[in-house]
């Protein structure tokens, strides 16, 4: 038996992944582990996985022929891989190429890992009263000043390109209070930086509306749980992704302007053709879009704008993909996470479509969006050279800031000998690149 129990997580992925992750390692903490600073060190091992790309799933057959390395030379090393591959796994092919790992499981099955644990390795000393649902563990956090609140999990929207309603099902809704009691219990404990997550996360619909208080402006519960989370004193700075156009109402559009809202918002549109919307399942068009973005920059003047697009989606024409390009210039966004189509079995784009557009042609089409929102990035990031934008410092070393402005611009400060890390302050930028803006801070 081990003198001390140690886990490693490995996390691929979205933010959702990162938060769940913590959620393990709040988990496992409280039966007994503690953290391993390597893989090689620990007892247990955890891959918490990525379905949204092929190469994300790639990455972890890769991994497990290494682990299975290690167990052939007789390391007693337990492997566990969660997340999203788990979860979308219907017909157990996944599992089959997965022998290495002796556990494998959706992430809200995380509840029964110490029981399983304690079932293989019955003289590890497993114990521990651990919540029924895992969305009620507490996080084990690595950043002292910002956090991550998942205030939904699952999707209803099946965009049909999308495994996240397979690996995750289908919408489910903290109860507001809840979220709130962790949002003050952060705030009591130093945290100033909070970032909402959820998958449509304005479709949010509290289970329990009647903790909104009677001062609260708005109707739709999505906003009406921002502007709860502006109230809790000690928050200072809130963000939240990602959002659904459908799903930005005159409320959502309003609860932008809110005092500790950053000067920032993912929308993803992944096309600018209808078609295409319309085959991805997204169910709005391009011009219920670009109204949305309009109220948007009306509602907030000089909002920072992001978005997700995918290229090469099945039937995609190039007239197509001209459209979506016209869009990008349209709505002038900041950033754009552009990827290239890749099928996922079990998706509806997958059993409906063919995936008929050239490799060759996918990496074209991204590439001119690369070169398009690299161009903008730019131009959008000179306007603050010269200017004083208030800046999170994220992290303080060799005497130099790192952070992000309220844009979530990159940040990097020169002169931070006086400074720790965590605090809000302004910066003057001496210079903007396209990844990063440089300067000081203005004592
Ligand atoms: S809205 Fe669409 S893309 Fe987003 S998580 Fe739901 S199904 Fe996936």
């Amino acid at each position: 038996m081990p003198d001390k129990l140690r886990y490693f997580i490995q996390t691929y992925g979205c933010q959702m992944n990162t938060n769940d992750s913590e959620r393990m390692a709040g988990l496992l903490k409280s039966v007994g582990f503690e953290e391993s600073s390597t893989e090689q060190e620990a007892n247990l091992v955890v891959f918490n996985t990525c379905s949204v790309r092929a190469h994300a799933e790639d990455r972890i057959y890769g991994r497990m022929e290494e682990l299975s390395e290690r167990k052939k030379k007789g390391e007693d090393v337990l492997v566990a891989v969660m997340g999203c591959m788990a979860g979308r796994d219907k017909n157990g092919e996944l599992r089959k190429r997965l022998q290495t790992a002796d556990l494998f499981f959706p992430t809200p099955d995380m509840v029964n890992l110490p029981r399983w644990i304690a079932e293989l390795r019955p003289l590890w000393s497993i114990s521990g009263d651990i919540a029924e649902d895992y969305l009620k563990i507490q996080p084990l956090r690595q950043k002292a000043k910002q956090a991550y609140v998942t205030i939904q999990t699952g999707c209803n929207h099946f965009c049909t390109y999308c495994v996240v309603p397979y690996a995750r099902g289908l919408e489910k809704n903290r109860p507001a209070a809840e979220v709130l009691s962790e949002v003050n219990d952060l705030a009591a404990h130093g945290v100033i930086d909070i970032t909402l997550l959820g998958q449509a996360i304005n479709d949010y619909r509290a289970p329990d509306p009647g903790s909104f208080s009677p001062f609260n402006p708005y109707k739709n519960h999505f906003a009406s749980l921002l502007w709860e989370v502006n109230q809790i004193a000690g928050i200072e700075r809130v963000h939240w992704t990602a959002a659904h156009p459908l799903s930005m109402d005159d409320e959502v559009i309003d609860a932008l302007t809110l005092p500790k809202q950053v000067n920032y918002l993912h929308l993803p549109v992944q096309s600018g053709s209808n078609s295409v919307l319309h085959r991805m399942n997204r169910k709005y068009t391009r011009e219920h879009y670009l109204d949305v973005i309009s109220r948007v920059k009306t509602a907030r003047p000089g909002i920072a704008l992001g978005t997700d697009i995918i290229v090469g989606f099945s039937g995609e024409s190039e007239q197509d993909f001209q459209n979506t390009v016209e869009l990008f210039k349209e709505c002038d966004f900041d950033i754009s996470y552009t990827a290239q189509y890749s099928p996922r079995s079990g998706t509806l784009g997958n059993r409906l479509y063919q995936d008929d557009v050239t490799e060759d042609e996918k990496k074209r089409r991204w590439q001119v969006l690369q070169d398009l929102m690299e161009e903008n990035t730019l131009r959008k990031n000179q306007v603050y050279a010269d200017k004083t934008l208030e800046v999170f410092v994220e992290k303080v070393e060799d005497n130099v800031a790192y952070g992000t402005s309220n844009e979530l611009k990159n940040i990097r400060a020169i002169n931070a000998d006086k400074l720790a890390a965590g605090k809000i302050k302004n910066m003057h930028i001496a210079k903007a690149l396209t990844w990063l803006l440089e300067g000081e801070i203005v004592f």
